[in-house]
């Protein structure tokens, strides 16, 4: 068979994954509490002939062995957000209060979609594929999950690894971009300790509300004044708590930062003025006690590494043409994702899929994105481009060439 003749199957496999995509878009679950996702995962990758496996509770794995070549693993992340949806869609949510609003349902039946195409397809490619289906993204705990439950010694290791994200932008098209794609990110939770007294008398007070201000003020210097021009940092107070009452002085406050950069020299430049700024500051407000610094949902960086960014795109752009191939800049937002490229030590592509009509972005208002309650992806094309996109990208390392069958051919 023509390395190209892939793609012939693809359109009967059409209704088979919409129908799967309006199943995982009704039944949304949340982070690592996957357990209804992972089954039916399972049970549609058995039914393909392949023999899947839970690796970190809720991650499912499937690897198609074929022949000599390279090792290519393509990942999904699965989980729903605590959304309560409003889009109105026929196959909306039905569980109360969780939602697949960033098209995580979407990001898993492109896959399933894309190992059938290469299973069905075994004479048109030489190599390993691994689909990995992966948990909890959205608390950047997933990845962890399947490390921590012995994934590098349970897989082949891979040569190169792939993952795509459905985004707002132009359906059918497709961003890639080499380097930073998505930024590093950071919580950090910061307690600083006053001492308490009745509001009528701050005299005998260290006031952790106006301290607490000061720090606030204060961190916007970072980013103005410290990070050079030209690098990218966001430094955001998210929350800001302390006291109950008007006359009451309380003895802390508490500050959510939220970080995010492309580099790890700013990243730990940012987080060092952070710390520095926090402790003089209680230093000057004469706080009784050290402030306490803690990081949480802690998101890697997601860098593409230049060679397979170029290898991806080519193929990209030699099957879908180069108008719906666009190079993007990157995204603030933070993934998980690069964790398990990471922990086998391999390089690894990120590339965006639009999924809005031209037509709703004509206007330039804005449109409803990921994570909001009326995110509604349009399945025709975003579904179909997303599954070729991730045959397209897997077959460009096994060396086949997708080009003979672009979508024009019948
Ligand atoms: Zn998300
Ligand atoms: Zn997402």
């Amino acid at each position: 068979m023509a390395a190209g003749g892939i793609f012939e199957g693809l359109q009967g496999q059409l209704e088979w994954q919409r129908s799967l995509y309006e199943h995982f878009h009704r039944h949304p679950e949340l982070s690592l509490q996957e357990h209804a996702t992972a089954e039916r995962i399972e049970q549609e990758l058995t039914e393909l002939g392949l023999a899947p496996r839970r690796v970190g509770g809720t991650g499912v794995v499937a690897v198609l062995e074929n022949g000599t070549g390279p090792t290519v693993l393509a990942r999904a992340d699965t989980d729903a957000l605590p959304v309560t949806e409003a889009t109105g869609l026929p196959y909306a949510s039905e569980t109360p209060g969780v939602m697949h609003a960033c098209a995580h349902d979407m990001h898993i039946v492109a896959l399933l979609g894309a190992a059938r195409l290469l299973h069905e397809h075994r004479d048109a490619w030489s190599g390993t594929y691994i689909a990995l289906f992966q948990p909890g993204e959205e608390t950047a705990a997933g990845a962890r999950a399947m490390l921590d439950d012995g994934l590098v010694a349970q897989l082949p290791r891979p040569d190169v690894a792939l993952a795509q994200h459905v985004m707002a932008t132009e359906a059918g098209v497709i961003g890639t971009t080499a380097g930073p794609v998505l930024s590093a990110g950071d919580s950090l939770r910061i307690t600083v300790h006053g001492r308490g007294a009745h509001g009528s008398m701050p005299h005998n007070a260290v006031d952790p509300v106006v301290l607490a201000a000061s720090i606030v003020l204060r961190l916007q210097g970072i980013v103005s004044r410290e990070v050079p021009p030209g690098a990218f940092a966001v430094v955001t107070v998210g929350a800001s708590n302390a006291g109950s009452k008007s006359n009451i002085i309380p003895d802390r406050a508490e500050l959510l930062l939220n970080l995010r950069t492309y580099d790890a020299r700013i990243r730990e430049l940012v987080i060092g003025a952070i710390e520095r700024i926090v402790r003089a500051e209680c230093q000057a407000s004469g706080c009784p006690r050290e402030p306490e610094l803690e990081y949480y949902d802690q998101f890697p960086l997601t860098a593409n590494d230049a060679a397979v960014d170029r290898r991806v795109t080519d193929a990209f752009t030699a099957h879908f043409g180069a108008d719906r191939v666009v190079r993007t800049d990157p995204v603030t937002a933070s993934e998980d994702f690069s964790r398990i490229p990471d922990a086998f030590g391999v390089p690894y592509a990120y590339w965006f899929v639009g999924s809005t009509p031209r037509e709703a972005l004509a206007g330039g208002g804005p449109v409803p994105a990921n994570h909001s309650p009326s995110f509604a992806p349009a399945v025709d094309p975003t579904l179909e481009t997303a599954t070729r996109a991730h045959a397209v990208a897997a077959l460009a390392h096994f060396g086949t060439d997708a080009r003979t069958d672009t979508e024009e051919q019948p």
